[in-house]
């Protein structure tokens, strides 16, 4: 395809993936063109939140072939989200085989080498029975569907504002951990104060004390200190990306730098001399300051991405499509 695709706006393409669970099993499987569903109005996903998600890309690379980044990490993630909410798990390689069966079924989607733009993935569960107790539903489907999409930034992407927030988006012992629907809803009304207020997305802090940084918007946090090491925190609510997993290997294994993952205090960012949020959709966002009680904090690399983040940027973003070899295990092909 040779058009210009916007950053996350849904195109339908000509297949979804979906399998029906009932009686305890899971069905085969299959592709279907429609891309709507029907299902009782008494469903646990549209009440009590029975939902999980995945995200991820298949890739071009320059010689045309179609390539998948880390799935199996994936399919992994997906089935802890679907065991914190009780619902049936995917076998780690019958998810792989679906997603692979879509990509393939929308190859013609699949956007060229060489434009910044990939094929966006969403495979996720949803509770679907006739349930109005609070229980696990009967019945669930596992679906994936496919669109195109661009980078969110045309070149190398802009440091951006962010500004802490005041509410949390998981409970510290919660589902933050899970990529699950209503840790989403529950982002939205944090994300739309902070950008009346002219900021790019927020930073959650850490949900039981509130002193340390934990999520930037539905991104993970990241900086380089003034000695060259990648630091990023652990949390059991923080979701853990499979972004700044890869991000931390290429640090460590491909730039030589220390990686430390340790509490980041809101009020001591002095040491950090670069820093950004990382997740498959915009790969990395530097981050130019952040503002907590009407402080703002900016960071050295504020106007332009800085060496290293740039430099990591480059190399994962490379990987991805082909352009550098797999180092780890990470690529799958699918044509
Ligand atoms: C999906 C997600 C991320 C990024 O994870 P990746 O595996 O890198 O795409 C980070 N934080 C939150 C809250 C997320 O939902």
């Amino acid at each position: 395809m040779s058009s210009k695709y916007q950053s996350f706006k849904y195109i339908k393409t000509n297949y979804s993936y979906i399998s029906v669970y009932d009686n305890q099993k899971w069905d085969e499987g299959k592709l279907q063109t429609s891309d709507k569903i029907s299902i009782p109005i008494s469903s646990t996903a549209l009440h009590y939140g029975q939902t999980c998600f995945e995200g991820m890309k298949a890739y071009r690379t320059k010689e045309g072939r179609i390539q998948l980044f880390r799935p199996e990490d994936n399919a992994r993630r997906f089935q802890e989200s679907c065991e914190r909410l009780v619902m049936p798990t995917i076998p780690v390689d019958v998810f792989v085989e679906a997603v692979k069966k879509t990509v393939l079924a929308n190859e013609s989607f699949v956007p060229d080498y060489g434009k910044n733009q990939s094929l966006y993935i969403r495979p996720f569960m949803i509770g679907v029975g006739d349930n109005v107790g609070v229980k696990p539903s009967p019945s669930y489907m596992f679906i994936i569907f496919v669109t195109p999409v661009g980078t969110y930034f045309d070149g190398p992407a802009k440091p951006v504002d962010m500004l802490v927030s005041t509410y949390d988006r998981a409970a510290p012992e919660g589902t933050g951990a899970a990529k699950v629907g209503g840790n989403y809803g529950a982002s939205l009304l944090p994300k739309e104060h902070a950008k009346h207020l002219g900021f790019a997305d927020c930073i959650f802090l850490d949900p039981k004390t509130h002193t340390k940084i934990e999520e930037a918007g539905t991104s993970n946090f990241f900086g380089i200190t003034k000695d060259n090491t990648y630091i990023t925190p652990t949390s059991p609510s923080i979701l853990n990306s499979i972004t700044n997993r890869s991000l931390k290997y290429i640090a460590k294994n491909m730039l030589n730098l220390q990686v430390e993952e340790k509490d980041i205090y809101i009020d001591q960012l002095d040491a950090i001399i670069e820093a950004g949020a990382c997740g498959t959709a915009a790969v990395i966002t530097p981050i130019a300051s952040i503002t907590f009680n009407h402080n703002k904090h900016i960071f050295p690399y504020h106007q332009e991405m800085g060496p290293t983040i740039k430099k990591l940027h480059d190399i994962l973003t490379k990987i991805q499509v082909g352009d550098l070899p797999d180092p780890n295990h990470w690529i799958t092909y699918i044509k």
